[in-house]
């Protein structure tokens, strides 16, 4: 059975948009993709993909897209700030074995492409904000900023933490972290070593932390560095940030992370926020994935990965249904979703204190327990969480 028939509106062209749009496609479905953008740029710096969501995109058949333009990085290790010892490392090597697919580190704007590659032509439309969406018992209409309206069975807003969906089912704001994200992109030159030796590095210090790890086959090593910051700002990949307030920030850390800032040329600023959970993100005939759903901190690096989760979940929901069929189908999903996605936003926020902690008694309990947990094994309640355990082939989206 397919979605055939069911007329379908994403609106957001973003990792969830674009990954949402797939399953569908593959499922059958008559699915169009509104995003404001004119064009797609080549904007953001890395992302890691982990293995829950790496499964999904095989499933689709985006393994050897992915594995052309992606890097496997061997460990994820966490240094403390300034004398550099190794406080965890984690082999993600048995990662393929354990959890059925690797480790990704990708440059966003790869990662988008082989997406945006695998869909059909005409499935994504560009320059097509929406402005709000109205909801009536036959459909819902999405209207566009260019004063056109598109009417469809099932709307789906993948807009992102301001998403214009959102307001149908909550009347809520953003909630800022009290923490900057200054991210770049640097030459691999900069720190062979990390791109002769694929790593996802942490360097956790007072107050702070900055991630690196190599992208587009180690030619690019990507990162991103906390400051506590008392005012928010804007959200965007393409705010410019100081590289030399950021290498003040940093003065006194490890050489490593000196070499990295110093050959930081243009940076851009991002104010952190997530949003209270939703208890509920779904109407009859809308519903969320992605940030608009359940944004949440970037400090265990699945945003992305829940909403590639959730894209799967949604679209074997919709699978073969009728129009009268969509409420009890988008209430599933959301039912399906709700108390993996909560937990992994509440572990994002505890991370916040977990990484930034002062040096002192807390943060050598905090290392010695960093110690106790390194293998890999530990976070299989994240990486080996498998959307599709249980569906028979039949229910299958694609794979
Ligand atoms: C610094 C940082 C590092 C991160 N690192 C990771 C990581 O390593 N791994 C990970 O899994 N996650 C990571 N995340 C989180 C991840 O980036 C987000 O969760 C993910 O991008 C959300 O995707 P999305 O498609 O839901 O939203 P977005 O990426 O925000 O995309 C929304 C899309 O909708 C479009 N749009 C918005 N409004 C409208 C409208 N009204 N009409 C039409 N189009 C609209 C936007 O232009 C955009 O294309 C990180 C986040 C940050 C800030």
């Amino acid at each position: 059975m397919s979605t055939e028939g069911l007329r379908i509106g994403i609106v957001g062209a973003g990792i969830a948009g674009l990954t949402v749009a797939n399953t569908l496609i593959a499922s059958g479905a008559d699915c169009h993709v509104f995003e404001q953008a004119g064009q797609f740029a080549d904007v953001g710096a890395g992302i890691q993909v982990a293995p829950n969501a790496a499964r999904v995109l095989h499933r689709l058949g985006l393994g050897p897209s992915l594995d052309a333009v992606a890097v496997r990085p061997r460990r994820i290790e966490m240094r403390r700030w300034d004398d550099g010892a190794v406080l965890r490392s984690t082999d993600l090597e048995p990662c393929a074995e354990l959890f059925g697919a690797p480790y990704y580190t990708v440059h966003r704007a790869d990662l988008h492409r082989v997406l945006v590659e695998h869909l059909p032509c005409g499935v994504v439309h560009l320059g097509r904000r929406c402005v709000g969406a109205v909801e009536g018992p036959d459909g819902v209409a999405l209207r566009h900023s260019d004063g056109s309206t598109t009417t469809v069975d099932v709307g789906i807003g993948a807009d992102g933490i301001r998403s214009v969906l959102r307001r149908l089912v909550a009347d809520d704001e953003p909630t800022f972290s009290g923490q900057h994200i200054v991210r770049g992109l640097v030459p691999g030159t900069a720190v062979p070593e990390l791109a002769a030796d694929p790593r996802v590095q942490l360097w956790l210090g007072p107050g702070q932390h900055l991630v690196c790890y190599p992208v587009r086959g180690g030619r690019l090593i990507s990162f991103g560095a906390t400051i506590p910051a008392s005012t928010a700002g804007d959200e965007s990949w393409t705010a410019p940030g100081s590289a030399s307030e950021l290498r003040a920030r940093y003065w006194d850390w490890h050489p490593v992370v000196d070499r990295i800032l110093a050959a930081a040329e243009e940076v851009t600023r991002w104010a952190l926020h997530d949003r209270e959970v939703l208890h509920r993100w779904s109407t009859a005939r809308t519903t969320l994935v992605g940030d608009a759903a359940h944004p949440m901190l970037p400090f265990l690096a699945q945003g992305a990965n829940q909403a590639i989760e959730d894209a799967m979940v949604l679209a074997r929901g919709l699978r073969g249904i009728a129009t009268g069929e969509v409420a009890p189908a988008l209430l599933g999903y959301e039912e399906l979703r709700r108390a993996r996605t909560e937990e992994v936003h509440r572990t994002s926020r505890r991370n916040t204190q977990m990484l930034h902690l002062p040096d002192g008694p807390e943060q050598r309990e905090r290392d010695a327990v960093l110690g106790r947990t390194a293998d890999v094994r530990t976070q299989a309640w994240l990486f080996g969480h498998d959307v599709t355990e249980g569906w028979t082939a039949e229910a299958s989206i694609a794979g």
